[in-house]
């Protein structure tokens, strides 16, 4: 080998980055002079095809090894002029993801771009009225005398409407004019019409509201402190710590006032956006059509259109779950995560990226300040502020008059003892006749769905679990056994399949339960049931929280999905009717989740004038997430739950790196897994601080819809090694036979047990 040899780098380079050309790369050469500036997402000129015509491209990855016979390789011809600093930006996202949370990069980039499939914006017809106020009045006097009731019914509308203006959709609801009948009053003088671009907006019903709350002092601290260091240039990163009902959403609308001010744009993470109605409107009643909104259930039509508002600069503010942080805004000012805590903000497939830590890495490289919200930060946001890496903003009160609810913990051995078979304590059973009574309404929570845990035999104790996963049959009161991993269905037939005994019974507690439970011991009440069940159709999750809100059912019982952002003034009773059953989830988090969804649940209480109370039921009273959850102590809760982590080495003190190995054959699965153990164990020989090697072997979910899994946990105080590792792992596992079939993820810092 010369000495030039050593030096050779070689650029993996993409023509074209729409969806489906991602994974078409091509190695060229990078010459000497280029070397210096050359880095993934940089844009470069290179020699095509075989007429060698010019093309551009982008840099997605740089290695030492060339994969191409030398000779037939080419060199880049230069770097291009006129880059496209959003293309660029997004392709050195994609290579953190790849590095971060190791997954190819082809699926790092999928990640990252939009989706380049463009759907033409519908046109609609935007109806104006153009007479004056005494023309109006004419005009009425007229249409009464000969009884043109639709046309005054029309008339009425376009007087009520904002700017006297209404979509040919809202005239509709209204009356029903033709296109002729509208251009006869065009001719009249009566109307203007106008075509417009109607972007398909999921939102489109929601109207801006001009008056604003003035912040309370809490608040106002934070937003001026924002707004003199944004003034200035400053970019930093803030954890907004603010119990339940202390405003932070007012908050966040006025550091996006700021950035709008500053000609900049601003993203705003929720972690489930149907979860999140409430929120989205207040956004929309502060800023109206400035925002583009984008989540998973939208439609192509609709998600295309908010891509091209926000490249356009029509919409400054992005408002979505965790895929919107890669909306492509040219002029990022501001990337707000409100619940930061929630672990919707962790993606679940490959790249495993979570959204803090991408956000982070996005505001750096654009320039953007960064802001995290919550009432219960996660422990590694707190720690974060506490070393002074995150400024950190409390709100200790509620907003308005609110006050914080009174909250009781029920031991439900105790009931027990004293004979009450009910699901419901007697104090929980007090309190909701008492609000019944008193027509104010009362949300119940449950951390489960389905009616029951499982089913089993008495007799010979056999579960009946799903052939195709490694996990027990749900039991629906319809009469069917359901795999919630897979969709995996069959009757229940009431007869072991083992020993044929008729002694098979369902156990545990579902919301299907709860509400027959409700509907024996308070048949009076209107009770709505919200959960995966009851909210699989587009839209069903805003049906069911607006008829409540509406004050049409006296009960709202369902799973998390119901303590999420909800403010309903005329809650004064949260119950939660298990708080134990996610504490015993196999999972070093699962203290921290609880003691998140208890706060949140209770949140939910007193919102309005009236003060709450809160009832957790519970088998384990003692426990510290309990406790102090029925404290509302986060610092306490804190305290505790990081001398755990300290002592137990976890998060966020020590790092962990999973390695999932999935394949169709148990053999493989099982002997990939041993291999890898092999070669990290070699790998550490020496070292002088090892990665620490855990729990190697099935998974606790071993089978997945009939894949088989395997695992391997990895930890180190240092993340670096660990990802150091990973990235000289990750292309023998991509290329050697050995591994050939078999499907290897990576999760770093994982939020759920494998
Ligand atoms: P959080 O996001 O912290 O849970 P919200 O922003 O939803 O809190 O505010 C809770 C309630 O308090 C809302 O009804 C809101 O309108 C009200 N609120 C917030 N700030 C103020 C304020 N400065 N003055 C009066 N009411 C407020
Ligand atoms: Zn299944
Ligand atoms: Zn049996």
């Amino acid at each position: 080998m010369t000495e030039k040899d050593k030096h050779k780098i070689y650029a993996d380079i993409i023509i074209d980055i729409s969806h489906e050309a991602l994974d078409k790369v091509f190695q060229y050469r990078v010459p000497f002079s280029l070397q210096e500036a050359i880095r993934p997402g940089v844009k470069v000129r290179i020699p095509f095809g075989k007429g060698n015509q010019e093309r551009e491209g982008y840099v997605i990855h740089l290695s030492e090894k060339s994969n191409y016979p030398e000779e037939k390789m080419k060199d880049i011809l230069s770097l291009s002029k006129n880059a496209v600093p959003m293309e660029s930006q997004m392709i050195e996202m994609a290579a953190f993801l790849k590095y971060q949370y190791g997954s190819s990069m082809y699926q790092a980039l999928k990640t990252v771009m939009p989706v380049k499939e463009r759907i033409r914006p519908k046109m609609t017809m935007q109806i104006t009225l153009l007479t004056d106020e005494y023309e109006t009045e004419n005009l009425r006097k007229i249409w009464e005398r000969r009884h043109f009731t639709a046309r005054l019914r029309f008339l009425e509308a376009l007087c009520h409407a904002p700017d006297h203006s209404l979509s040919r959709e809202e005239m509709n609801a209204v009356c029903s004019f033709s296109r002729k009948d509208l251009e006869k009053m065009e001719e009249q003088k009566i109307i203007l019409l106008q075509e417009k671009m109607n972007y398909r907006n999921p939102f489109s019903n929601l109207k801006k509201k001009e008056e604003k709350l003035p912040l309370n002092e809490e608040q106002r601290l934070a937003a001026e402190e924002f707004c003199k260091d944004f003034g200035q240039g400053i970019r930093k990163n803030y954890l907004l710590y603010g119990v339940t009902g202390s405003g932070k959403t007012e908050v966040y609308l006025a550091l996006i006032e700021e950035v709008l001010k500053q000609g900049m744009q601003a993203i705003v993470l929720i972690p489930e956006i149907s979860l999140t109605y409430q929120t989205v409107r207040r956004f929309y009643e502060r800023f109206g059509e400035q925002i583009a909104v984008l989540h998973s259930r939208m439609s192509k039509g609709e998600r295309s259109d908010s891509y091209l508002r926000i490249e356009a600069g029509e919409a400054n503010i992005v408002i979505g779950a965790r895929s919107a942080l890669f909306a492509p805004t040219k002029k990022l000012g501001l990337i707000i995560i409100d619940e930061e805590h929630d672990g919707a903000y962790k993606s679940d497939s490959s790249p495993k990226y979570h959204a803090r830590e991408t956000a982070e890495y996005r505001a750096k490289l654009t320039g953007a300040s960064l802001v995290l919200g919550s009432a219960t930060p996660s422990m590694e946001s707190f720690l974060r502020a506490q070393k002074g890496e995150y400024h950190l903003w409390t709100l200790k009160k509620r907003g308005g008059q609110a006050l914080l609810p009174e909250v009781t913990v029920v031991d439900l051995k105790e009931e027990f003892k004293e004979g009450n078979r009910s699901i419901f304590s007697r104090e929980l059973q007090e309190k909701i006749r008492d609000r019944l009574a008193k027509k104010e309404q009362i949300m119940l929570f449950l951390n489960r769905r389905g009616f029951a845990g499982f089913v089993s035999c008495r007799s010979c104790g056999t579960v009946m679990k799903c052939p195709h996963c490694d996990i027990s049959l749900t039991y629906h009161r319809n009469g069917s056994l359901r795999c919630h991993y897979c969709g995996f269905e069959s009757r229940f037939d009431r007869q072991c399949p083992v020993c044929k005994s008729a002694h098979v019974a369902a156990f545990g507690l579902g919301t299907e339960k709860v509400e027959a439970a409700l509907a024996m011991e308070f048949p009076e009440a209107r009770v709505l049931r919200m959960d995966m069940d009851t909210t699989k159709k587009k839209n069903a999750h805003e049906e069911i929280l607006r008829t409540f809100s509406r004050g049409e059912a006296d009960i709202l019982l369902g799973t998390q999905m119901i303590v999420k952002g909800h403010d309903y003034a005329n809650v004064t009773l949260v119950g939660i009717i298990a708080a134990d059953l996610s504490l015993h989830a196999q999972d070093f988090r699962s203290g921290e989740k609880t003691f998140q969804l208890l706060c949140q649940a209770a949140g939910r209480a007193g919102r309005g004038q009236k003060q709450g109370d809160v009832i957790i039921q519970t088998y384990s009273p003692d426990h510290y997430a309990i406790v102090t959850a029925a404290k509302q102590s986060y610092e306490e809760f804190y305290e505790e739950e990081m001398a755990f982590r300290k002592m137990l080495h976890y998060p966020p003190y020590d790092h962990i790196l999973v390695i999932l190995v999935q394949s169709g054959d148990e053999n493989q699965s099982a002997l990939a897994i041993q291999r890898i153990q092999k070669m990290i164990v070699q790998s550490q020989e020496g070292v002088e601080h090892p990665v620490q090697i855990m729990n190697p072997g099935q998974a606790s979910l071993s089978k997945l819809k009939d894949i088989y899994r395997q695992v391997i946990y990895l930890k180190h105080r240092d993340g670096e090694v660990l990802l150091d590792l990973k990235e000289r792992l990750q292309p023998v596992l991509e290329t050697h036979a050995l591994f050939a079939g078999i499907n290897v993820q990576f999760d770093y810092d994982p939020i759920h047990n494998y």
